[in-house]
């Protein structure tokens, strides 16, 4: 089974004949994305150029088969992407974009819009995603050239991305004046779709209800924030800003200006030392949050990344097992399934991550 944008590039493809079980994702950039079950557990890697190439000429192959039997004017549109083009979308990528680092994974079919660069705070022991890149905001004159660039990119493909995502890493923490122009701008490239992005507790915080309301207005409805836990000393471990206290507070601001909300939570972060006050501390937290239908809890498993290792092991803590974070994971979730009716949970694997 094969899936294509609009303009006929390849998305998915699962089970080819030559690797059957096997599901490959295309990301903007070409690069491939395989992912298999092998004794019960699902491994992913990512293709390297023999594997690139090997797909590339054998989707153009299949094409050409069933266009021997369809004669269809779409399949016409999938054979005009030979292996060289559909690699070469690599450097046009790069022309568009910084390279996108992470999404939620409800918004992997966005149009990804980089209003800044990078993260403001940059220095979380566990996280990685920003550290090649120094914190920036696009002036308009810039942030107009990337949106051009990106509708190049993405051409008719855009269709089929019905949201916009404003990223890098916390680009709702921009004052109102440089963010209003700068929505409005990327709406006008990009007309008739609502508007997400993430947000950190400490920048969000400088932001009243009327603020919130403005960006409502302007188009934006749901934001994605990184608490990671409801145990202030576990964040403070993590070396990253904010408490329960200042969630709850944003939170309750978010929702009084009519704004969803999806709060993301790390399972397993912590391991064996902070494992109960951080189960226990984050259900509190979540017990005081005013969530409500069209709010989303992501529970990402914790994957160690950056100074994360060398700390937790100054600190003497260890990992927990794929077993006891999955209990954790399945604790919060029963918790929200008996306490916040129609919450929606869902996992968020940073590994299955791409754009
Ligand atoms: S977790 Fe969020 S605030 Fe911390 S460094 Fe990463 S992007 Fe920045």
């Amino acid at each position: 089974m094969l899936s294509f944008d609009a303009e006929g590039r390849l998305l998915t493809w699962f089970s080819p004949p030559f690797a059957p079980g096997t599901l490959y994702k295309r990301a903007l950039d070409s690069r491939l994305l395989g992912r298999r079950q092998h004794g019960g557990q699902r491994r992913r890697w990512q293709a390297n150029e023999a594997e690139q190439e090997r797909v590339f000429a054998a989707l153009l192959g299949a094409a050409a088969q069933a266009q021997a039997d369809l004669a269809s004017p779409l399949l016409d549109r999938v054979l005009a992407w030979t292996p060289a083009r559909l690699r070469a979308e690599q450097e046009r990528f790069a022309a568009a974009y910084a390279p996108v680092s992470i999404l939620p994974p409800d918004q992997y079919f966005a149009v990804v819009v980089q209003a800044t660069r990078g993260c403001s705070w940059n220095r979380c022991t566990f996280c990685t995603f920003y550290r090649d890149r120094p914190f920036s905001v696009q002036t308009p004159s810039d942030f107009a050239a990337h949106l051009r660039a990106v509708a190049d990119l993405l051409g008719e493909g855009a269709r089929l991305r019905r949201s916009l995502f404003l990223a890098d890493g916390n680009a709702l923490m921009l004052s109102n004046g440089k963010l209003l122009p700068l929505i409005a701008q990327a709406r006008a490239a990009f007309p008739g779709r609502e508007v997400h992005g993430f947000l950190d507790v400490f920048t969000g915080s400088r932001k009243s209800v009327a603020d919130w309301q403005e960006l409502r207005e302007a188009g934006v409805r749901r934001v994605y924030l990184g608490l990671e836990t409801g145990h202030d000393p576990l964040l403070a471990w993590l070396d990253k800003p904010g408490s329960a206290a200042q969630a709850t507070t944003l939170i309750h601001d978010l929702k009084a200006a009519g704004l969803n909300v999806a709060p993301i939570f790390m399972t397993g972060v912590g391991g064996q030392t902070y494992a109960a006050a951080h189960l226990a501390d984050t259900r509190r937290l979540l017990e005081r949050l005013p969530l409500g239908v069209g709010d989303l809890v992501y529970l990402s498993p914790f994957v160690p990344h950056g100074d994360y290792a060398a700390r937790a092991r100054d600190s003497g803590v260890l990992p927990l097992t794929p077993a006891e974070r999955e209990a954790q994971a399945e604790a919060l979730r029963g918790f929200l399934r008996a306490h916040k009716p129609g919450v929606q949970a869902a996992r968020y694997d940073i590994e299955e991550f791409m754009y």
